[in-house]
């Protein structure tokens, strides 16, 4: 019998422990350990802010879904990790053994970048969070009642532009729908080199696209931005230009989850865990990681000013997935490993871009690529909530063998 401990319970975390379970059946013992009693569909963390979706609406209790396949789930947190001695350090139940560790604890994030990026410091909203996508739409409500320039964005080192187009759209969409656009100077900041990027080394046709839709929407855009102060009502950027506002919402640069920066051996400087192309890690080979815990490193050389690859959820379930597998075949005596080096995966993504979406696909994710398309099209966010009800299915479900 084999003792598989599984860290987060969210995308990556919650497919390694089904998919481990279901190779391993009766020889594999899975505990999933996670501060968070909830499956959370990130996503749609980008409505949050507009009252489109409330936390509840996106949410679902995992153990339930844990216990049906056999798994343990424990409500706690890692606080470390000590891979010489296989032992997980948690919060509220000690040390805990395994013979094999998935680590899928997503990110932190580096608010201390920039002084005053922290939404604590009460200047700039943030959506990577739901207490925090919940303070966006109370800054929204303020907006509302006394309108004047908003920033939208991402800070110099960021990976997740995506997220922050989606809000920005939206946040458009929503001061027509509100009769207040006219009085809201609308900016984009953002340290990529050109519109649409997105940490991938971009699509064709999608800065065209993406030009276009700045340019009807009338959003003024600042690319290769970085910020050099944030102050209570006014951000200027390194090349000097100084921009007021009412309201702003910045996606911050990420890091590993705390407990990793705590595991040095299993990290790079950022707490990214350090895999081979089977997610499995490079020195203590019992150790793998799935989603954004891994580090993954951008293919596109240096650009004017630094920002990182996106890790989104179809990679993150190929990554528990690949993991899992692996596990079971160590379990068989390694002669079978199974690879896919990040940059290969499929890219699959729907952009919600207020009036319209856009289905991005590409047959790899990091170029050369054989083929990559942005496809806009008119039914405004009914894919992105098609595919929001089916994720949120799939995982209440623990149908980890779907896509
Ligand atoms: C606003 C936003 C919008 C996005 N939109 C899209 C999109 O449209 N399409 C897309 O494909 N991707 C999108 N993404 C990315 C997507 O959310 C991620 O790819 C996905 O969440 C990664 O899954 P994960 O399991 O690696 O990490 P997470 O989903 O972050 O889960 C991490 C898990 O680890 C747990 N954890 C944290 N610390 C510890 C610890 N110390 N011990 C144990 N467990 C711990 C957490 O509780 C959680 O369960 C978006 C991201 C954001 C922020």
């Amino acid at each position: 019998m084999s003792k598989i401990i599984v860290l987060g319970s969210n995308f990556a975390g919650m497919t390694a422990a089904i998919k481990v379970k279901k190779y391993l059946k009766k020889k594999g013992e899975v505990t999933v350990i996670s501060p968070s009693k909830n499956f959370i569909y990130i996503p749609s963390l980008i409505w949050v802010p507009f009252g489109r979706r409330k936390l509840e609406d996106i949410t679902f209790p995992v153990e339930p879904v844990f216990k049906k396949k056999g798994i343990e789930f424990i409500h706690d947190k890692a606080m470390k990790i000590d891979p010489d001695k296989n032992e997980v350090v948690t919060e509220k139940n000690g040390k805990l053994k395994y013979d094999y560790l998935v680590v899928a604890t997503g990110i932190s994030n580096n608010f201390k970048a920039i002084p005053n990026l922290d939404p604590a410091a009460g200047y700039v909203n943030c959506i990577v969070e739901p207490k925090l996508a919940e303070k966006t739409y109370e800054a929204y409500k303020k907006l509302k009642k006394n309108p004047g320039p908003v920033i939208v964005g991402a800070t110099q080192g960021a990976s997740c532009m995506g997220a922050a187009y989606e809000y920005l759209f939206n946040l458009e969409k929503q001061l027509r729908k509100d009769k207040i656009r006219k009085k809201v100077d609308l900016h984009w900041i953002t340290p990529e080199p050109f519109l649409g990027h997105f940490g991938i080394g971009g699509i064709a046709g999608g800065a065209t696209m993406l030009k276009t839709f700045m340019k009807m929407f009338n959003i003024k855009w600042h690319t290769n931005a970085s910020i050099k102060k944030i102050e209570k009502s006014k951000i200027t950027l390194n090349d000097g230009t100084v921009l007021p506002y009412k309201m702003a919402m910045l996606i911050p640069p990420f890091l590993g989850a705390e407990a990793l920066k705590k595991s040095p051996k299993l990290v790079d400087e950022k707490g990214f865990v350090v895999t081979n192309e089977g997610y499995q890690h490079i020195k203590y080979k019992n150790v793998f990681a799935a989603g954004l815990s891994v580090q993954v490193i951008a293919p596109f050389g240096n650009c004017a000013v630094p920002f990182g690859v996106p890790k989104t959820g179809y990679p993150s379930d190929i990554m528990g997935k690949i993991a899992a597998k692996n596990i079971y075949y160590m379990t068989k005596g390694g002669k079978n490993f199974k690879k896919k080096p990040f940059g290969k995966i499929p890219g699959i993504c729907i952009m919600d871009a207020g009036r319209k979406e856009v289905w991005i696909f590409t047959n790899r994710l990091f170029k050369p690529r054989a083929f990559a398309v942005m496809i806009p099209n008119i039914f405004a966010s009914l894919v992105k909530t098609i595919l929001e009800k089916y994720m949120l299915l799939k995982n209440k479900k623990g149908w980890a063998f779907l896509p």
